[in-house]
């Protein structure tokens, strides 16, 4: 295996001088050096062929053993010195502290294209970080996040990427539902990556120590190697980077809103610095369209983590990024105008992203109402998010809505409503209502049928990992079956194009999947 591989983060920064693994406060450290705990039966189930390339192993690499070896913790890279990064964190709104990498090891950092990417083992093993947690991870989680975190690339929406999902071949004792009944699962490793895995509570552990000096360490790193744009260790570079971060941030959320996925764990521990989404815990994809909805049932009494607060949630997690770089810039009105920013521009880049969504391109006074009035009727007649937006674009500038109780100018969409039976009535009132506003408004503007179709197909995408989906490919893997896993890498990997035999994955959530395990409800035990 010839990578290139350039390891900053433990050349530049700071280390923690202790090199035994044991649970412990670390101060005035970025990492701990840590290797990955061997394990005894490791199995290699999928590889992300894309991701593999990208980092420079070859196809024959790929089939090693000594590639097994090293994305499963048997095997270093040559001349790496693996670690765990230190970082804290403000969990359910409350700080919760030093939490840092418990179960994930940073293996090295790869040069590729130019490109830096940041290897990382999750699941390989207890770190100083793992407090009272075993560091492992269970194959449920870990396909979760394999599958999820690459659907998520090929959508388009910014995100850490996945390069392999391994059996550890040991059993982990999990209680998934918290309630008393533990089990023993499948253990399993993702190796993942990413330019970096810095997160806001990366720079928060160190303004909450107080350690000014170690904080103006990694900020000036981050913004050396990550915004290279930005002028370097001056008051100006920093507000700089806080604004680029906010921006990041802000883009990354209005791509969730767009393909309809929650992240359910918006604590700062889980916001990168980079704007990507990390983390794949308890997410799910919203079905029917209700921005209330979380899948996170340690959230599910107070749902701060709901699809439709995840921009607030977003702007709550900048307030404390900046209360953590404040020391380094001493004047709260830079930060301060940076945060109203991204009040004013989320509204402004919501309602384009929405725009966008039903075909609409040129500004006109109505355009707010209708997107209003559309996410009403969503709510209303329970109505699948993925399938009503994707067939939208099939409606015809010339549909007719009828005068009296018809409902076949629904026909284009009419796979979308949970339940059909129940437009009638008001609910009908309003959708006659909404698609006379919407029709007459695409009489406005200039694009044909078939160009604002091919449009909107390309950010509608036709195929989601619903949260069922994720579970069925679970299911097979358990029985040692990874037909569904290849299947569903393989249609996620073009998410926006019609798939002749693939349409058995653009339909609505079967019912069995409602309230099942897994599938609309998820716990963080992973
Ligand atoms: P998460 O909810 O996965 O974002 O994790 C929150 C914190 O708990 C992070 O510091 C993780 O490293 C740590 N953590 C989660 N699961 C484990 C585990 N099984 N072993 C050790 N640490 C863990
Ligand atoms: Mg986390």
């Amino acid at each position: 295996m010839k990578l290139q591989i350039d390891d900053t983060f433990v050349k530049e920064l700071p280390s923690d001088p202790e090199e035994r693994n044991f649970p412990r406060q670390v101060a005035e450290a970025c990492y701990s050096f840590v290797k990955p705990t061997k394990t005894k039966n490791p199995q290699l189930l999928h590889i992300s062929k894309d991701m593999a390339k990208k980092l420079g192993f070859t196809e024959e690499d790929t089939q090693s053993q000594a590639f097994l070896n090293v994305v499963t913790g048997n095997e270093l890279l040559p001349n790496t010195t693996p670690y765990a990064m230190c970082y804290g964190g403000h969990q359910f709104g409350h700080w919760a502290g030093q939490l840092g990498d418990g179960r994930a090891i940073n293996l090295a950092e790869i040069i590729k294209d130019d490109k830096r990417w940041q290897l990382q083992l999750k699941g390989s093993g207890a770190t100083p970080y793992s407090r009272t947690a075993d560091g492992l991870a269970v194959l449920r989680s870990s396909v979760r996040e394999y599958l999820c975190s690459e659907a998520m690339y090929h959508l388009g929406v910014p995100t850490t990427r996945a390069l392999s999902l391994s059996l550890s071949g040991e059993e982990v004792l999990r209680d998934v539902l918290y309630n008393g009944n533990p089990a023993y699962e499948k253990g399993a490793i993702v190796a993942r990556v990413a330019p970096t895995f810095l997160r806001f509570g990366s720079f928060e552990i160190f303004a909450a120590r107080q350690d000014k000096k170690s904080l103006k360490t990694l900020v000036d790193y981050t913004i050396k190697h990550f915004y290279s744009e930005i002028e370097q260790e001056t008051k100006a570079g920093y507000i700089a980077f806080f604004r680029s971060v906010s921006e990041k941030t802000l883009n990354m959320i209005i791509h969730w809103q767009r393909v309809g996925f929650v992240h359910g764990v918006m604590n700062t521990d889980n916001m990168s610095i980079l704007g990507l989404t990390i983390d794949y815990g308890p997410y799910g994809w919203l079905e029917g369209y209700d921005k209330r909805w979380t899948p996170n049932t340690t959230d599910a009494e107070h749902k701060r983590y709901q699809f439709g607060k995840q921009s607030n949630i977003g702007l709550w997690n900048l307030l404390k990024l900046a209360n953590a770089l404040y020391p380094l810039i001493e004047d709260a009105d830079p930060l301060e105008e940076v945060l109203n920013d991204y009040k004013t521009q989320y509204a402004g880049k919501y309602l384009g992203m929405m725009k966008a969504k039903v075909g609409l391109e040129l500004n006109d006074d109505s355009d707010l109402k209708l997107i209003q009035q559309l996410e009403d009727n969503l709510r209303r007649t329970e109505t699948d998010m993925t399938i009503f937006f994707r067939l939208l674009s099939n409606v015809s500038k010339g549909l007719e809505v009828p005068e009296k109780d018809d409902v076949s100018f629904l026909a284009d969409v009419k796979e979308a409503f949970y339940q059909p039976e129940e437009l009638k009535g008001e609910a009908l009132f309003f959708w006659k209502d909404w698609f006379g506003l919407y029709l007459n408004r695409l009489h406005k503007e200039t694009d044909t049928d078939e160009e604002r179709k091919l449009k909107m197909d390309k950010i509608n995408p036709k195929y989601v990992l619903r949260n069922y989906m994720a579970q069925v490919a679970i299911d097979a893997l358990d029985s040692g079956d990874k037909s569904v896993l290849n299947e569903l890498f393989s249609v996620l990997k073009n998410p926006y194009d019609e798939q002749s035999g693939n349409e058995k994955w653009f339909v609505k959530r079967p019912e069995w999947a409602r309230t099942k395990v897994g599938c609309s409800m998820l716990s963080c035990s992973s």
